[in-house]
């Protein structure tokens, strides 16, 4: 679990409000759900992976609950319960702290935050293409503008193992060895499990194909599958997906691998993770997401197809850290007022109160400590201006403000502090 200190906190909290920035540029509503949901439901449909991760306990009324270890069930759960009548397309946003019980490693706790996106209500590209789009701009919003995106397609995967007569259980296990990037082992799993000869082979071309000509990539993944029905419809879906991202201007480069999988179950079309360098390296994807059509049935909701994204919001504040990104937080001129004796507090406590009320962030001295102490903290905490409130000056209605980074001061009248330091850049 994570103690956020004020630089990180605030690092995360900057992610995270680009995030919600996003969520409204693209139309996405906010909802918030709660941090214990049924075990059962988020149970359901979750890999073997999270589901063995989870963090389970009774209540007091013997339930068996759990804390979230995804958004996506909670918000299944409202789209089949009290959002079922709700026009479609839905497009909801949520964000907050995800736990399971990982092994505590460089980039990944067992506590972290997720911004989730989810679309719900059409199976086209487009749908597919938005979600991908989003996430893109999302990345670059921050200046992480050397991000790129790795795609590709369950639904090709699963079309060649339904063909085979392979049932989704045992495919599920091939599918956690291909997250995994174990190939030998999904290919001696799906050989152990009866698949053709003609399988393993477009299986092992598949798991090669891969690269960021885009076009090539597709027209070989074409290739392998042409004696497979449902995976080619799954490829042209694919097509139309990287068609329609190629037209939205993204500046992502998007890297095709047909070989890949995500750990979680309920994935039915096109998954995708997003990358920075920096972080591939130790295998961390800034994010991920994909098509999952089944999973809204499986909490009783009408059928109901849907595709989403989950930024890490902890990992993207790790790859602005490892990127040396500057922040863009807006221009900030924070001011501390420095009574030069006691008598000067009261007029000190005004002048603050008056600051603040103006919308300018403003600190008192408040440890009594000599002047030229307390000019030396300001300065340590990177403060812009100190406001020194002296006998002689107040007599005159006069105060003395210091521009804290070239050292200069002035003294002028207290009705002018505020238009000054608006001006001062
Ligand atoms: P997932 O929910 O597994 O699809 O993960 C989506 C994103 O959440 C990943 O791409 C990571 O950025 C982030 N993430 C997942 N697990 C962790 C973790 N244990 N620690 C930090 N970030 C994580």
């Amino acid at each position: 679990m994570n103690d956020y200190l004020p630089d990180d906190a605030l690092k995360l909290r900057y992610v995270e409000q680009k995030t919600r920035e996003t969520a409204q540029l693209y139309g996405y509503h906010e909802v918030i759900t709660p941090l214990v949901e049924s075990y059962e439901l988020l149970a359901a449909k979750a890999g073997e992976e999270i589901r063995h991760r989870m963090y389970t306990f009774n209540d007091m009324a013997n339930r068996k609950i759990a804390l979230r270890a995804e958004f996506t069930p909670s918000i299944a759960r409202l789209v089949a319960t009290k959002m079922r009548t709700m026009p479609k397309p839905l497009k909801l946003f949520c964000a907050g702290s995800l736990y399971r019980y990982d092994e505590p490693q460089y980039g990944r706790s067992r506590e972290f935050w997720q911004a989730n996106y989810e679309l719900m209500g059409t199976s086209h590209p487009e749908a597919d293409a938005e979600i991908i789009t989003l996430t893109s701009h999302l990345l670059d919003s921050i200046g992480l503008h050397k991000h790129y995106l790795k795609i590709g397609h369950v639904g090709i995967l699963r079309g060649i193992l339904n063909q085979e007569g392979i049932q989704e259980t045992q495919q599920n296990q091939i599918m956690q060895l291909l997250d995994k990037k174990q190939w030998d082992q999904a290919l001696t799993t799906a050989q152990n499990l009866k698949a053709s000869r003609l399988c393993l082979k477009t299986l092992k071309t598949l798991i090669e194909t891969k690269g960021n000509d885009t076009t090539n990539i597709l027209h070989e993944i074409d290739e392998a599958i042409k004696n497979y029905e449902t995976a080619g419809t799954a490829a042209q879906n694919l097509h139309e997906i990287i068609e329609l991202i190629k037209n939205s201007n993204i500046k992502s480069e998007i890297l095709i691998e047909a070989g890949f999988a995500r750990g979680l179950e309920y994935y039915t079309g096109m998954i995708f993770e997003a990358y920075v360098p920096e972080l591939e390296r130790a295998g961390l994807a800034i994010g991920g997401g994909g098509r999952y059509d089944k999973l809204i049935e499986l909490f009783g909701g009408e059928p109901t197809p849907a595709v989403g994204v989950a930024p890490g919001i902890d990992r993207i504040a790790l790859a602005i850290d490892k990127t040396k990104t500057p922040l863009k937080l807006p221009d900030k001129k924070h001011v501390i007022v420095i009574p030069l004796n006691e008598e000067m507090l009261a007029q000190a406590y005004t002048i603050a109160s008056t600051l603040r009320q103006a919308g300018i962030p403003t600190d008192i001295e408040l440890m009594r400590r000599p002047v030229s102490k307390a000019l030396s903290d300001a300065d340590r905490r990177g403060l812009q201006y100190s406001v020194l409130i002296g006998p002689e000056e107040a007599k005159e209605g006069k105060v003395t403000l210091r521009d804290m980074k070239n050292r200069e001061q002035k003294t002028i009248e207290k009705e002018k502090l505020i238009t000054e330091i608006m001006r001062e850049k």
